[in-house]
């Protein structure tokens, strides 16, 4: 039984990518430097994988900054913009990944960055390449401004390969599927998905000659496309744009196609029926994977590499569902091979580093390379070379499609607040009295170097716990004092204690695990360190009350009590499989209530309980997003608050407004109020929260605090304007929290908004 990998981690161990990768783009290094590493990187991966005997070993799946991108880049999907910018291949690249403001030639050049969008179920971002009319879709085009240089093997998969085999390791290079590709791409021109069919079309069919040429024998096209919802047309495309691809295959190589994050259940017997040499299909998230071959059948001549393992998550697999799931499979398809369940660049690189986790959990744990020997072991054993069923896998087993209410599921009242919103609204009133268009923040305020440092220093012990809390309550201070002095209604005390809005809740909680050097990327060179929930999650003591309740003394105004959400607490880590997700959200959502409880009790009017990533984990189907998600995230949340008293005023946010699909869920989150980002969307969600009567009043973000711009009094004034407009219950403020920007421009915007409220308030609101 052969092994096969779609993917490894390409940020290194040490996240070297990203260190080389941030000299370069400061100037501290140069190309061949920062080419250096990324070699240095691939070399080791391959010799991890050809260490424990992977069969089929991948190149072409590592990149300098995302594999997407390195692929419209390939292909001389290059908009206009950056073509004619005059910049290096390489500053062209960089320059669509993350923008450009400099001076080439002696011109100004000023360019946006691509957006990026998260890949498919995972909390890895993408570029989004633009294919506008005058881009030429084929092999070579830009790319040869890379030729002969230290870092055309990072981006071109036949010089990769070719680099693997000068180490003596032969691969199977690892691409993005051409429709996948047309997919994700945004079609600005006149041309759609379908008039560029032939030409990405004949551009992976030179590809795949070349990399033929080069000597590979195999190459795989990651179409994980197929797990999305597809209508007959997405479906006539795949079919038109592979066939097209595979016409002028040489003989010898094999096409090999993945599918990761779901099932391809709309194009399944288009996709066995298409001369594909091996199919890989995802047994973890993939819900109808097994029944697919079951019922539909599969096709004799070819193999199914079957995604085993959680590509996705950090446990050792259950040796007992693994078996079952092969067992099933052996009788039904005459060639198999297996693998992950998806690229393994979503996991950490390895566990060696780990050495302050405890024996038993080391012992459970597996990281991107433990899961190399796991596939070894599973296929040794399956091919009698190992003998019997070893413990190797203890612990965890399968929880996927657990959404039974088991007795730890919260009795319906226990999630329903009363009296009803409207009620609630007309007592808050006069609790809580504020002036029309109240203004507020979304919680944090510029994480500064002198705020970081604090941290730094008391991890070195050169403060002690008394001299930090001190400093910290200082910054509190200022903060506090800045916001009265600006004029905003709901305070907030600023966060300054807390790194990360998850780790710092993870650090006070039962049940959560830190590693060391457990980082997974994020998206080029941002890279995060998820949280491991190994066991139960309780609250010990009050995490945030004796804070809040100071910062309170400070002023009369309400200042916000600040908290994480269940949900996003547990879709920004790494949950245990062995017991349901759903459980484990209910579990984190009891510990938020007592605080939101204790914060109540301690005299907070007002609590605000993020739910930034609530829309994360919603499955790539919509006919799975009730049972799979949205069945108990949402009762979750409402667990958090619906023990408090009718005065209290109970805030959220998130970030994203890309929630039309499921606007009545978030309306029945039932939160008093919600502020979410939707200054970059132009404020179009508006006419659609009216047309639904939305019942929480809202706070659509009036400036985009991912840019260190300063908006405009007149600019702020036309989108409170437009949001009045409405007819909907307004709040005034910035689209999310305000750590990572500078002190001055933050103090500057904020000036600004409140004096467009003033205004506001004076025309708008008159009387
Ligand atoms: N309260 C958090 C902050 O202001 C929210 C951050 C977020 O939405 N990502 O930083
Ligand atoms: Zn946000």
């Amino acid at each position: 039984m052969k092994t096969s990998v779609q993917g490894f981690p390409r940020i290194g161990a040490h996240r070297e990518l990203k260190f080389a990768t941030e000299a370069y783009l400061s100037g501290k290094a140069d190309s061949g430097e920062l080419g250096d590493a990324a070699a240095r990187i691939r070399l080791e991966s391959w010799n991890t994988m050809r260490e424990h005997r992977i069969d089929l070993i991948p190149s072409g799946d590592f990149s300098l900054y995302d594999r997407v991108l390195d692929m419209a880049f390939l292909l001389g999907a290059v908009p206009r913009r950056y073509r004619e910018a005059g910049l290096s291949a390489i500053d062209t690249y960089f320059a669509m990944a993350r923008g450009y403001q400099g001076t080439v030639d002696g011109r100004r050049v000023d360019l946006h960055a691509l957006p990026m969008k998260k890949w498919f179920t995972t909390n890895y971002h993408y570029i989004v390449p633009e294919i506008d009319d005058g881009a030429r879709i084929a092999l070579g085009g830009t790319v040869t401004g890379f030729a002969g240089g230290a870092l055309t093997a990072s981006v071109d998969p036949v010089e990769a390969y070719i680099e693997a085999a000068r180490n003596g390791i032969d691969t199977r290079p690892s691409l993005v599927g051409p429709f996948t590709l047309l997919k994700l791409a945004a079609c600005t021109g006149k041309r759609g998905p379908e008039d560029l069919a032939d030409e990405v079309a004949d551009a992976y069919g030179t590809l795949v000659a070349r990399l033929a040429g080069a000597g590979a024998r195999a190459v795989l096209l990651d179409e994980s496309a197929l797990a999305l919802d597809l209508d007959a047309r997405d479906v006539a495309l795949f079919e038109r744009v592979s066939r097209r691809a595979l016409e002028s295959k040489p003989a010898g190589v094999e096409i090999h196609v993945n599918v990761s994050f779901g099932d391809p259940r709309d194009a399944y017997d288009v996709l066995v029926g298409l001369p594909f040499d091996a199919v890989g299909l995802d047994f973890v998230e993939g819900r109808k994977s097994a029944e697919l071959v079951a019922t539909r059948g599969f096709p004799k001549d070819k193999t199914l590499i079957a995604g085993i393992l959680n590509g996705k998550n950090v446990w050792k697999a259950d040796a007992e569902r693994v078996a079952a799931t092969l067992g099933a499979l052996s009788s039904k398809v005459a060639g198999l091979a297996i693998g992950p369940s998806c690229s393994l660049q979503h996991v950490p690189v390895t566990l060696e580093g780990e050495r302050s986790l405890d024996a038993a959990l080391l012992s459970r744990l597996s990281f991107a390379t433990e899961k190399l020997g796991e596939l070894r072991d599973i296929a040794d054993r399956a091919s009698g070379a190992k003998a019997g069923r070893d413990t190797a896998f203890p612990g965890t087993a399968d929880a996927a499609g657990s959404g039974e209410r088991e007795s730890w599921w919260p009795a319906t009242a226990e999630t329903v607040r009363l009296p009803s919103r409207a009620e609630r609204r007309e007592i808050q009133r006069t609790a809580l009295p504020l002036p029309p268009l109240p203004s507020t923040t979304i919680g944090s305020f510029p994480q500064t170097a002198d705020v970081r440092d604090l941290r730094a220093r008391l991890r070195k012990g050169e403060i002690d716990k008394a001299g930090y809390d001190g400093a910290i309550r200082s910054k509190i201070a200022e903060c506090v004092a800045f916001q009265e002095e600006i004029g905003l209604d709901v305070l907030v005390h600023g966060e300054f204690e807390r790194n990360d809005m998850v780790e710092f809740f993870g650090t006070l909680l039962e049940g959560f695990v830190f590693t060391s050097l457990g980082w997974v990327q994020s998206y080029g060179t941002r890279c995060v360190k998820p949280p491991i929930i190994a066991g139960d999650v309780s609250r010990g003591r009050p995490m945030t009350v004796e804070l809040a309740r100071w910062a309170q003394t400070l002023t009369a105004k309400p200042v916000k009590g600040m908290l994480t959400g269940p949900v996003t607490i547990l879709n920004w880590s790494f949950p245990r499989e062995d017991i349901p997700a759903a459980r484990v959200a209910f579990q984190i959502a009891r510990a938020i209530r007592e605080e939101v409880l204790d914060l109540e009790r301690a005299g907070i009017r007002v609590i605000q309980i993020d739910e930034a990533a609530l829309r994360e984990r919603l499955p790539l189907r919509r006919e799975d997003w009730k049972r799979d998600y949205l069945d108990w995230s949402i009762p979750a949340f409402r667990l958090t608050h619906s023990a408090v008293a009718p005065e209290t005023q109970v805030h959220t946010h998130m970030c994203y407004s890309e929630f039309r699909d499921i606007m009545e869920d978030i309306d029945a989150m039932d939160a008093d109020v919600i502020s979410f980002e939707a200054s970059r969307s132009n404020l179009s969600i508006l006419a659609e929260l009216s047309r639904v009567s939305f019942g929480s009043a809202v706070g659509p973000g009036v400036y985009d605090i991912h840019s260190p711009r300063v908006p405009s009094v007149e600019e702020i004034g036309e989108a409170i304007r437009r949001m009045t407009a409405s007819g909907l219950e307004i709040w005034v403020n910035p689209d999310c929290g305000l750590k990572t920007r500078g002190e001055t421009e933050t103090r500057q915007s904020l000036r600004n908004m409140m004096e467009a409220v003033e205004h506001a308030r004076k025309t708008v609101h008159r009387g």
